[in-house]
């Protein structure tokens, strides 16, 4: 069932509802009403003849019969009897005398005093008047025919007015479903046109105020994420390959060009020792890949431990060191850290480490001095580390993307690189829940800031 005809039904089933119960107790209000009144009306009758038979001694109960008769014309089927203890007719305003009152039901009135019930479809009144020179028991019964056929009347109007309200709910639940609805069939039938190619197509976002507004507004936020997370893997495999193919190409044409002619010997060493030069850049450029792919892919950390993050700034600036002997990289800390406070974060401590080593590497390799000077502090809640060169600098203008994969600025094109280690950094310090500032000026130096929340327990 559609969610337009399910509202429609539950919505035309309230209304029918409240139609019915409306209707029931008009109806079933109506007839008490109609037999209250009808039941007074029997008992002014018998009380009429009462006080005709026990006060006018000297009328004659042929008159009374003819009064009776006239006076009562209104009631329709109407009888009135009266009865001695012995249940012997004193009195009938009907010319036979042989109307069949059960006993029971005089017995009744006798003990009860007033009676009101039904006989078959005749309404009954009984009276027990004992006051008289003998006790009488009075009975009225009459058929309350205006009344009855007021009733159906009344039953008609009310089936048919609920037929034709109900039919006219659904006919307006429909309607109205429908239309309430009809942004989301819209909204639907656009979805169903969007696919991995046509990610920049964006939905109507209508009055930009109701329900379906706000879904369509958040729909096209998830396709923009979409639409950037495309592009950036496009790109990003793209750069890759070109990254891949320099080195490549470089390798297939020092092979190619021993190939053609026999060469001296040093010529042969020559064009090895190029080889592996070219062989190390791939491996360091599919080894960046294979780590920048690996952080990218889990969303948090899979190793988690105690970290000290000055053993970890050592342990990077010996392995950078042992590659570069001739990078010079200063270490200091903030009282705190010198008065013997180990600076600990909860994380990977490989990842750290090659983070701290891209850092450093850089600092060294965009400064004419080769220098980084590495300063570590930390406060209740969170380590810094601050990594500062006096080397070429970045422009203001080229800040914000030195984060992206394979992003290089343009004074750094003449140093070795891939535009890989900065998105490595940033992604790692994003898994240790911290987070990676810059500032810089060009030819002056640079500053690359990294704070981590501290591990609870810091002790020496
Ligand atoms: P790579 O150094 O291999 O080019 P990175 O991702 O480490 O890649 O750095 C991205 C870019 O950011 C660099 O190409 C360079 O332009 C800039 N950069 C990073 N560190 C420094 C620095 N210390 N000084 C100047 N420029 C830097």
């Amino acid at each position: 069932m559609t969610i337009r005809n399910r509202i429609a039904f539950q919505f035309s089933l309230i209304v029918a509802g409240i139609l019915i119960c409306y209707s029931l107790i008009i109806y079933v209000r109506s007839d008490t009403y109609r037999q209250t009144e009808f039941f007074d009306r029997l008992e002014q009758r018998a009380r009429t003849v009462v006080r005709f038979l026990t006060q006018v001694e000297e009328l004659d109960r042929n008159l009374l019969r003819i009064i009776d008769r006239k006076t009562l014309i209104t009631l329709y089927d109407q009888k009135v009897m009266v009865f001695d203890s012995g249940n012997r007719i004193l009195y009938s305003s009907i010319d036979e005398d042989s109307v069949a009152i059960p006993v029971s039901i005089l017995e009744q009135i006798r003990q009860e005093k007033i009676v009101r019930t039904w006989m078959g479809e005749q309404q009954l009144f009984g009276l027990y008047a004992p006051e008289g020179p003998q006790p009488l028991t009075v009975v009225a019964t009459a058929y309350d025919r205006s009344g009855q056929a007021e009733l159906r009347n009344l039953r008609r109007t009310i089936v048919w007015s609920l037929l034709g309200g109900i039919g006219l709910t659904v006919g307006l639940g429909v309607l109205f479903a429908g239309q309430s609805l009809r942004p989301i069939s819209r909204i639907n039938k656009q979805v169903s046109t969007i696919n991995a190619r046509s990610l920049q197509q964006r939905l109507d976002e209508g009055n930009r105020q109701d329900e379906v507004a706000q879904l369509a507004i958040n729909f096209n936020q998830v396709l923009g994420r979409l639409q950037q997370a495309f592009e950036q893997q496009r790109t990003f495999i793209s750069h890759a390959s070109h990254e891949l193919r320099t080195p490549l190409a470089a390798l297939k044409s020092e092979l190619q060009l021993s190939l053609r002619h026999p060469l001296p010997a040093d010529q042969y060493q020559h064009i090895l020792r190029n080889l592996t030069d070219d062989t190390d850049r791939i491996i360091d450029l599919t080894n960046s890949l294979l780590v920048l792919a690996r952080t990218l892919e889990t969303p948090k950390l899979q190793v988690q431990h105690i970290v000290l993050l000055d053993d970890v700034i050592f342990m990077a600036r010996d392995e950078l060191l042992n590659a570069h002997p001739h990078y010079r990289i200063d270490v200091r800390f903030s009282d705190l850290v010198a008065s013997g406070e180990h600076p600990q974060v909860r994380g990977d401590e490989l990842l750290l480490r090659r983070m701290l080593l891209n850092l450093f590497d850089n600092a060294c390799k965009y400064s004419a001095d080769q220098r980084a000077l590495v300063y570590i502090a930390q406060d209740r809640n969170t380590c810094r580390v601050s990594v500062t060169d006096e080397g070429i600098g970045i422009a203001a203008d080229q800040l914000p993307q030195i984060f992206d994969p394979f992003y290089r600025a343009d004074n750094a094109r003449s140093h070795d690189g891939y535009g890989l280690g900065l998105s490595i950094c940033k992604r790692i310090v994003e898994l240790h829940n911290g987070r990676i500032d810059v500032t810089s000026q060009p030819e002056k130096g640079s500053t690359f800031i990294i704070v981590l929340p501290t591990s609870p327990t810091s002790t020496f």
